[in-house]
């Protein structure tokens, strides 16, 4: 019999999260190269699209745990249903995002599954029958390459790292819905605050990013006009977070959000390590600085050296005509 390789699904308020569609891919083909059977586990409440989004994906069997009171991430109900569920169909290898939620929940499902635990791979490929993992260590500066040696395999996947490609042959899905009676809810969100209509820097394609070298809070309107006419999100540097001129939930770096969109833009943001850690792998990577000499060059692409000030606004008033 075909051993199991479960991909564990992200929503939020019913809608699969954009990096659930990476879990699914990256499960299809691991399950091609091993020869595995590859199951979708998602739990919440009611979730829209749910074996549509796995079918198009190549995953025919599909398991929802469904309760209301499960619309939101529970660590406790979340890890006791995911690796009893996993116990119960002798699971082998299970593929979480590395988000936020997946980097509370992966390391406590492999606890309680006594699986050996791989997280913010960049890579994951077949040499004789396992998986090795690519895992970017030292805040990026080297990259480990990694296998599991345990028989339960955990393993996270950087978001927007990994392909996600439909299947030519779509499959019907099979959807199993179990409905939980009273979860193990240790701790319960009573509300979500949350910014309204801005786009998550975790899961922009494009995100301009702003640095002490804007000198203010009130000079981040430049960086929200060319975030806005390129259709992206905001980032900051950790300098800018702690002076309280942005809010954490858009820091990146080491403390802060781990980001790979298709192009990010660096702003006067000077490039410690720190920051480097959180989107050195950016597929493009833009730096704009009036240090010629500042280390965020070395990693750019494309390097800017001058005044953010004379030159975001000429961008932004480039696009525009562009657009
Ligand atoms: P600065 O280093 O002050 O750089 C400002 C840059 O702006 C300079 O390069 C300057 O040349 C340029 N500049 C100034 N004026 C202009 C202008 N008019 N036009 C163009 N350029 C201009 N940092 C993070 O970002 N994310 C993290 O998650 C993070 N985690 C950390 C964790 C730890 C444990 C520690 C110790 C530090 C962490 N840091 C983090 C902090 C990090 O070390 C840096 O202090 C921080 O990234 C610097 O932010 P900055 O580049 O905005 O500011």
């Amino acid at each position: 019999m075909a051993k199991i390789i479960l991909a564990v699904l992200e929503q939020r308020e019913g809608k699969l999260k954009r990096n659930a569609f990476e879990v699914i891919s990256t499960a299809r083909m691991l399950s091609n190269y091993l020869d595995l059977q590859p199951i979708a586990i998602c739990i919440g409440n009611n979730i829209d699209g749910l074996g549509e989004a796995a079918a198009s994906y190549g995953i025919k069997n599909v398991i929802h745990f469904k309760s209301r009171e499960l619309e939101n991430y529970s660590p406790s109900a979340y890890t006791g249903i995911i690796s009893a569920y996993a116990k119960e169909i002798d699971a082998e290898y299970l593929i979480f995002s590395n988000t936020s939620l997946g980097r509370d929940l992966a390391p406590r499902t492999a606890i309680r599954l006594k699986a050996g635990c791989l997280m913010d791979c960049i890579n994951l490929h077949n040499t004789n029958g396992e998986v090795i993992a690519l895992r970017p260590v030292y805040a990026g500066k080297a990259i480990m390459e990694c296998k599991i040696n345990s028989k339960v395999k955990v393993f996270t996947i950087r978001p927007n790292v990994f392909k996600t490609e439909a299947t030519e042959d779509k499959v019907q899905a099979d959807i199993e819905i179990r409905e939980i009676g009273s979860p193990n809810l240790k701790t319960k969100v009573i509300t979500v605050k949350k910014s309204e209509g801005t786009l998550d820097v975790a899961e922009a394609d494009i995100i301009v990013s702003g640095g002490r070298g804007l000198k203010g809070p009130e000079n981040f309107k430049l960086i929200e006009e060319l975030a806005e006419v390129l259709g992206g999100a905001v980032g900051a540097s950790r300098a800018v977070v702690d002076a309280g001129w942005r809010s954490h939930g858009e820091q990146v770096g080491q403390t802060g959000k781990t980001v790979s969109p298709k192009l990010y833009i660096a702003c006067g943001i000077s490039g410690a390590i720190q920051h480097l850690a959180g989107m050195s792998s950016s597929r493009y990577i833009v730096a704009i600085n009036k240090d010629k000499d500042a280390p965020i060059f070395n990693i750019a692409d494309y390097g800017i050296a001058g005044d953010v000030f004379e030159i975001i606004p000429a961008l932004t008033e480039e696009i525009k005509k562009i657009k």
